[in-house]
């Protein structure tokens, strides 16, 4: 693969920011999201990613009042994404552009993107008629540069390609965990774009915070190989390392992570032969782990009658599997379920069909139920 001289610019993701009150998503704390925003841009970092889900639909209006309403509109660019998936019908999917518009307080944007496509969530952005909308919109200079995300394998990123080859951009699922994984597809996916030619975005490079958060095992082969440097510098390294990205994502939420990433993808150099090797160790090491492989993504949680906090209940059956710690994991478990335990499920199956990773969560639920209830 050709070499890279720079790492890729850093993004600040809009999806995982500081709340006021930890079961509210829409509680957020504005005055902790500014100083994010103020250390971010000093470090020389202006890519900010929304959607008009995110938070309850309540991030694209953070991003106005930390970002747009404190600097100069040239100074920062702005991804945001629709999502037909959350209409009723093609007049509401296409309100919400004029609807993000207004609530990000500006008037185009830089980038963006149709959301999370991938097989049954595609069909709606054909039936509404939105590539032509959004061509229409690019036309009429309202948004920069177009493109989707999409969590799908490479055949679906192929298909969806084929009928739409006027995009821009795509985003990606993309880290050193899912490069290889028959499910994700991150390197087969990421191919499919070098080979057309097409910038991309990198979401998920640390996997929802995992591969911050590695068994001891796993850590110890990283740590060692290079100490001091922490474990965020290898995800995000490795994905600012892949030639075509033009930034990778980060949903950051404190001071200190915004601070560290910032000065890993500043001053930090494209990874080397040596350190894919390191890497891969680290890759088997993970793998021969049992787990789970949630992203905190919450996808599955938007469209649960029952109100099932299934993100906490994957992350107290990886705490239980991978870290074998069910103090823990019983703790966990316990003070962030609320009504929303796993037995409150009733196997809808709603969950499942809109997980990006594909996790059988009704039969998780089950086992979690069993272990902690
Ligand atoms: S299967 Fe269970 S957890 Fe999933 S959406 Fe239905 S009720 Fe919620
Ligand atoms: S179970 Fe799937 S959809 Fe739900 S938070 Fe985890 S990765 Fe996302």
């Amino acid at each position: 693969m050709e070499k890279v001289d720079k790492l890729a610019p850093l993004g600040f993701g809009f999806m995982r920011l500081p709340l006021r009150d930890a079961d509210d998503p829409t509680s957020i704390d504005i005055g902790k999201c500014c100083e994010l925003v103020d250390i971010f841009m000093d470090a020389g970092f202006t890519y900010f990613d929304s959607a008009r889900g995110y938070h309850g639909c309540k991030s694209e209006w953070a991003l106005r009042k930390a970002l747009v309403e404190r600097y100069p509109r040239e100074s920062f660019t702005i991804a945001t994404k629709l999502p037909a998936w959350l209409a009723k019908n093609a007049e509401e999917a296409r309100s919400m552009f004029d609807t993000s518009l207004a609530e990000c307080g500006v008037d185009y944007f830089d980038y963006y993107l149709l959301h999370n496509l991938g097989e049954s969530l595609t069909p709606p952005f054909e039936e509404y008629g939105l590539w032509e909308f959004c061509a229409e919109k690019k036309a009429e200079g309202k948004i920069k540069r177009f493109g989707f995300s999409i969590h799908d394998n490479a055949e679906e990123l192929e298909k969806v390609l084929d009928a739409h080859p006027e995009v821009d951009f795509v985003q990606l699922q993309v880290n050193y965990v899912d490069w290889e994984s028959d499910i994700i597809q991150s390197r087969k996916c990421y191919e499919v774009c070098l080979e057309r030619g097409l910038p991309v975005v990198v979401m998920e490079p640390v996997k929802g915070g995992t591969l911050v958060k590695l068994p001891d095992p796993v850590a110890d082969i990283l740590r060692t190989a290079e100490p001091g440097a922490p474990l965020a510098s290898w995800a995000l390294r490795f994905a600012g390392s892949l030639p075509g990205v033009i930034a990778v994502l980060s949903g950051m939420n404190t001071p200190e992570m915004v601070a560290e990433n910032a000065a890993i993808m500043r001053d930090g150099v494209p990874l080397a032969a040596g350190e894919y090797e390191v890497i891969e160790a680290a890759r088997e090491a993970l793998a021969a782990l049992p787990g789970v492989p949630c992203t905190d993504c919450r996808y599955c949680m938007k469209g649960c009658p029952e109100g099932v906090h299934i993100n906490t209940i994957m992350q107290s059956l990886n705490i239980y599997d991978q870290m074998g710690d069910a103090y823990r994991a019983q703790e966990n478990y316990n003070w962030n379920t609320g009504a929303g335990k796993a037995s409150a499920c009733i196997q809808c199956g709603a969950c499942e069909s809109v997980c990006p990773q594909h996790i059988a969560i009704v039969s998780e639920l089950e086992r979690a139920a069993e272990l902690f209830e």
